[in-house]
Parts: C-alpha cells; sequence; structure tokens
C-alpha cells in the first residue's frame, strides 16, 4: 500500500518520497486513513515506528485547503513532554509540508518568550508546544484556541510520569469542545486508560508492538564491574572506530563525569541533561549530527525523542531504573528501515534490572565477554546469569549462543564500524 493510496495528496507524497519513505510503516498504515476520517485515535507506539509522520501527514492533509489562521489562532495542536522532542517534530513538519503553505511554530520553556508571543500573534496552523510554556503563553493572552480542530498529545506517558497531568487537564477545558483527538503512548497503563477514557471519543485503538523493542536491533550485554565501565567504554570506541555513539547515563552527574573521562581520552564527547541550558543541548546535539562530537551522553529524559538519523549504536553505561527507558532507549538506533546494535554493560548490582528487561521485552540480550575486563562478580551472581538460556526470537530461529557458552572476546562484527 502506497502514501498515496492512504489518502494522501501530491505534495505530501512527494515531500516524503524526498526524505526516502517509500512505503507506509505499520502505524501509519493504520493512522493515516482513521485520522484522514475524523476519527479519535489511541495509539500504543514509540519513537521509531514512523508515529511522527503517522499523526503529522494526515493532519497536513486535512489542513492544507483551508484558509489561514488569523492572528493568535491555531489549527491543530501537539503537545509533547520535552523539548527536544517538540523541536524534532516541528523539524519534520517543516520536511513534510514543504510544499504547502502552511505555518507552524514551536514552543517551549527554558528560552525567551517574546519570540515565541510574537510568532503566534502572526496566527499559525500547527503549533507544537510543551505543557509550561503553552500554559503560559495562553494565560498572557497570546494564543486563540477557538479555532482549534486537532489535539495530538504525544507521548503522553512520559507527561504523566513527568507530572504534566494537571497541565493537560486544565488544557482540556479551554479547549472547544468539538475537536479530534490523537493520544499516543509508548505504553497503556491504568493512568493513561483513565486519561484517554476522559479525552476520546469512540477511538480507534492501535497497536504497534507494544512494550516491544524495535526489530531491527540487536541487543547486548556484558558484565562488567562498576569501576571498569568507563575503560571499557573508551576500548569499544577505539576498537571499533566508532563515529557516533549515544551513550545513557542514569544521572546528570554521572553523564558530567563520564564526558569529562572521555575527553581526557581525547574522545570528543559531550553530555546533554536537564541541567544544561538549552543553548548548551543545541549546540550539543548539533555538533553530534554534524560530527564534531563523537560521543553524546544523555539522561533518559534528555534524549527522549532525540532524532539522530543513522545512529548504528547506543551504549547503556548503566541501565535504567524502569524497564520501559530501556525500549526508549534502544528506540533510538535501528531507526525505520535501519538495523543498530545496543549494548547495555551491566554491574553486579545491576542484574535484577537486567533481568526485569528481560521479562519486559521478552527478549534475551546477548551476552559479550571482554577477557581484559573480567567482571568480579560472586558465584551466586554469576549463577544467575549463566542459568539464562537463550530463547527463541520471534522468527522462530535460534538466537546466537550466549558468551559462556562461545566467548567473545570483543564486540561482534557489525557493519557499522
Ligand atoms: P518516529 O517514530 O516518528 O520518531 O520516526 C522514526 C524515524 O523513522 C524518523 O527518522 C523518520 O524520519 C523515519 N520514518 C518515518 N516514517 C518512515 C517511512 N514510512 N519510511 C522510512 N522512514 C520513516
Amino acid at each position: 500500500m502506497s502514501f498515496a493510496e492512504l489518502g494522501l495528496s501530491k505534495p505530501i507524497t512527494e515531500a516524503i518520497s524526498a526524505l526516502g519513505y517509500s512505503t507506509p510503516t505499520p502505524i501509519q498504515l493504520q493512522a493515516i486513513p482513521a485520522v484522514l476520517d475524523g476519527q479519535d485515535l489511541l495509539a500504543a507506539a514509540q519513537t521509531g515506528t514512523g508515529k511522527t509522520a503517522a499523526f503529522v501527514l494526515p493532519i497536513l492533509e486535512g489542513l492544507k485547503h483551508q484558509s489561514l489562521c488569523r492572528s493568535k489562532e491555531i489549527k491543530a495542536l501537539i503537545v509533547t513532554p520535552t523539548r527536544e522532542l517538540a523541536a524534532q517534530i516541528d523539524a519534520n513538519i517543516t520536511d513534510y509540508s514543504r510544499h504547502l503553505k502552511l505555518r507552524h511554530r514551536v514552543i517551549f520553556g527554558g528560552v525567551n518568550s517574546k519570540p515565541q508571543i510574537r510568532h503566534l500573534n502572526a496566527g499559525c496552523e500547527i503549533l507544537t508546544a510543551t505543557p509550561g510554556r503553552l500554559l503560559d503563553l495562553y494565560n498572557q493572552g497570546a494564543i486563540d484556541f477557538s479555532k482549534l480542530q486537532v489535539l495530538v498529545l504525544d507521548e503522553a506517558d512520559r507527561m504523566l510520569d513527568m507530572g504534566f497531568i494537571h497541565d493537560i487537564r486544565k488544557l482540556f477545558r479551554l479547549l472547544p469542545q468539538k475537536r479530534q483527538n490523537l493520544l499516543f503512548s509508548a505504553t497503556f497503563s491504568k493512568e493513561i486508560r483513565k486519561l484517554a477514557q476522559s479525552l476520546l471519543r469512540h477511538p480507534l485503538e492501535i497497536t504497534v508492538e507494544a512494550n516491544k523493542t524495535v526489530r531491527k536491533v540487536e541487543q547486548f550485554y556484558t558484565l562488567i564491574d562498576h569501576k571498569q565501565k568507563s575503560q571499557l567504554l573508551k576500548t569499544m570506541i577505539i576498537q571499533n572506530k566508532w563515529q557516533q555513539v549515544l551513550v545513557f547515563t542514569r544521572t546528570k552527574h554521572g553523564a558530567n563525569r563520564l564526558t569529562q573521562k572521555l575527553e581526557a581520552a581525547k574522545i570528543k564527547a559531550a553530555a546533554i541533561h536537564g541541567n544544561k541550558s538549552q543553548n548548551a543541548r543545541v549546540k550539543a546535539l548539533s555538533g553530534f549530527k554534524d560530527g564534531h562530537i563523537e560521543v553524546l551522553v544523555a539522561t533518559d529524559i534528555a534524549a527522549r525523542g532525540l532524532d539522530i538519523k543513522q545512529l548504528p549504536q547506543i551504549v547503556n553505561f548503566d541501565l535504567p531504573n524502569v524497564a520501559e527507558d530501556y525500549v526508549h532507549r534502544i528506540g533510538r538506533t535501528g531507526r525505520a528501515g535501519e538495523s543498530g546494535n545496543a549494548y547495555s554493560m551491566v554491574s553486579e548490582d545491576e542484574l535484577p534490572l537486567l533481568q526485569a528487561i528481560e521479562k519486559f521485552t521478552g527478549e534475551r540480550l546477548q551476552r559479550l565477554e571482554f577477557e581484559q575486563f573480567p567482571a568480579s562478580f560472586t558465584r551466586s551472581s554469576k549463577a544467575i546469569v549463566n542459568k539464562t538460556k537463550p530463547r527463541p526470537n520471534r522468527s522462530g530461529n535460534k538466537r546466537p549462543q550466549p558468551a559462556n557458552k562461545a566467548r567473545k572476546s570483543a564486540p561482534r562484527k557489525n557493519p557499522h564500524h
């Protein structure tokens, strides 16, 4: 099925084909016709599935022949938890709407609001916003919601995790009753269901590999003593000649410390986390994208929604406390149509987290052993790991043998070195 057959017209299909999108992803196949039809949507999909285009493309199609908004008016509102994600969605809208006469803007906190107010004053058809700044500017009289037709809540689970529920509920009360609502969430918790019930009318429910990782990611782990981790990372980067790797740490402090250690080893690195100014974050991200920075060290929240083309590998320097975050992290590699590798460094105290991740994803990570970095785990910890047997993957093939049977002294050779 082609994008045209889903109901998208030429200016849009031409723009996406120039980006290399040849066939719709599963979520796009289901969501695009439903959104064009005016239906509400409850979609379980994570970053990496093509979900942004799944809602942006039909919104563009719906708005393309409409008259332009007047001062302060908007027609479509996309609310998303983080600044990076908001900026990323707006960048996608720029790409997708290249051949259309539509105006789109993005607003988020942490930067001067004056230019944002000025832009809103002209009116725009599609606004992407983080919740706090959106309400702030509304309260200042900068936005008129009376012409709003479509509301998108993106990464709704993360918005709830970040404590935005009150802002979201406040927002609902400000919007016109008659509107289309699209809710995207990586997971469907009880809270999300409750939110969906109060927001959506007879929604179409779409589930795309809910709670499952993106198929094309090969997942590896190494048992390693905590204090050896940075040395192992340096070795992996140097031996494999990695030029673009995203590394996750659990804390901002950990991200800073690791960045310093990498820089001391002449590896070009930058940290990206909540304590960094917006300018510093944008600079780090653009440096990473254009190749000046080889290693971007990020915390989970900072990394949400980062869209970096063809990221060949990510490294979990620390395992996340929450298994869902693991899925989001590895969603940074193996993006639509491309393959990638995810490496996790697991210290003894993180073994329960590794088990929780494997249970949550239903997938077994493959073990790698580095002879120059032997882990000094207790016998009982090693026993937990050794008990694990490879399970068949979804296609029915056996996964490669774990490292206690087939020892590997370096990461598997892969085409992304
Ligand atoms: P998202 O899940 O929206 O973050 O999208 C993940 C990545 O997939 C982005 O880099 C998009 O540019 C890309 N993408 C989205 N739809 C398609 C498609 N139909 N074909 C190829 N790439 C796509």
